[in-house]
């Protein structure tokens, strides 16, 4: 019997890890379904988190290290997908690909969630190298410099703002003539000077060369009529798929509280509606997005965790 699983191997995910084992539990597995490390592997810079500025490092290896902490401290690591979280009685079952099942006291679901992907050409061969679907994480590489926005939810028009303080104009491509983002940002958005919407279009083509994107070609939906956009950065805001598969129940419906998108309710100790079962990082309510941020939530799961396998003894 585990004291504790914990389910995705990101800055949460380790963090958990790191908390759980150095605070005296013995028995922990983090079951990753491909290499530890997360989402911000993917990244070829980080530059807001707290105490690591070094620009010639990537990701990759801002990650490395947080493998190793955990490892030294006791945290075993099976690298498999896992498909479904039960709890019978006081205890989670977890099941494994493949069917293997593990028994364990405690869950912390730690598997984030992942942007979408538009579709357009070019897309994945830029991304990274000027598109991105994170203006908190890259917003400051544009400083002073315009910028292309893609969507019209509540998450490109906010993401938009934030941008339009940093960058010198936003570019705002929707698909439609309407937006779909909540009419008080809208208008919040809309009295912005420097952010001009670009309607009833779509991305065509991200354009560039080996250093990076140097402009968006979009095409109008109604009239084809395309337009080149000069701007060596393009942010895609068109939706997350929550990675909440592990949660979902026989009935097709999920073991804990969920919101209305998917993301899993928790209260401020990372808590959710099932006893013993916590989740943290990417996937949960209100989730900021950010390393450090994931980093808090897995410490801060991992030390209830704790408590709770205390009072159960
Ligand atoms: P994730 O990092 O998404 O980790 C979840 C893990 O769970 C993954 O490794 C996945 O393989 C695993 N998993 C999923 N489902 C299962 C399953 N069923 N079984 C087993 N394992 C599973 N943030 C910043 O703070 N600064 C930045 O500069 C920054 N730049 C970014 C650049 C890019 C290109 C991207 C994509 C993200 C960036 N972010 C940045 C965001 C940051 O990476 C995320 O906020 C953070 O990684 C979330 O951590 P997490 O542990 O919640 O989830
Ligand atoms: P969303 O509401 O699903 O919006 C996605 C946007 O991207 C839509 O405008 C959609 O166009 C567009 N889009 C989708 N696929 C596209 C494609 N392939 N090419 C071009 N455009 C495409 O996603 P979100 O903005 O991330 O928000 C997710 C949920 O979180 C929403 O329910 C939102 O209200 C909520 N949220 C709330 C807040 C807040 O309350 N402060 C903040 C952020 C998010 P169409 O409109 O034409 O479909």
């Amino acid at each position: 019997m585990l004291d504790c699983a914990i389910i995705g191997g990101g800055p949460a995910g380790l963090t958990a890890g790191l908390y759980t084992t150095r605070g005296g539990l013995r028995n922990v597995t983090m079951f990753e379904t491909g290499m530890p490390g997360g989402q911000i592997t993917q990244s070829s810079e980080i530059e807001n988190y707290p105490g690591f500025f070094e620009h010639d490092k990537t990701g990759m290896d801002f990650m490395d290290g947080w493998q190793k902490q955990c490892f030294h401290f006791g945290l075993k690591h099976e690298m498999k997908k896992v498909e479904r979280v039960a709890k019978t009685g006081e205890y989670f079952i977890v099941t494994l690909e493949g069917g293997e099942t593990a028994e364990a006291k405690t869950v912390i679901v730690c598997t984030g969630s992942t942007p979408k992907r538009a579709g357009f050409k070019g897309e994945d061969a830029f991304f990274g190298k000027g598109v991105s679907t994170c203006a908190t994480c890259d917003g400051f590489f544009y400083k002073g410099k315009p910028v292309t926005v893609l969507g019209g939810g509540d998450t490109a028009l906010e993401e938009a703002y934030y941008l339009s303080n940093i960058v010198s104009d936003v570019y705002l491509v929707h698909r439609r003539d309407t937006f779909r983002a909540a009419p008080s940002t809208v208008e919040r958005v809309m009295k912005k000077e420097n952010i001009h919407p670009v309607l009833d279009s779509v991305v065509d083509e991200v354009l560039g060369d080996a250093m990076g994107v140097t402009s968006v070609r979009v095409k109008n939906v109604k009239t084809n009529e395309t337009k080149i956009l000069e701007t060596p950065g393009l942010f895609v805001f068109v939706g997350h798929d929550v990675n909440n598969g592990v949660l979902k129940d026989v009935n097709s419906g999920f073991i804990c509280e969920m919101n209305d998108w998917g993301q899993v309710k928790v209260d401020l100790s990372m808590r959710t509606s099932v006893e013993g079962l916590f989740a943290a990082g990417d996937l949960r309510i209100e989730a900021p997005k950010q390393v450090v941020v994931a980093a808090g939530d897995g410490a801060t799961a991992a030390l209830q965790v704790i408590s709770y396998i205390q009072e159960q003894a």
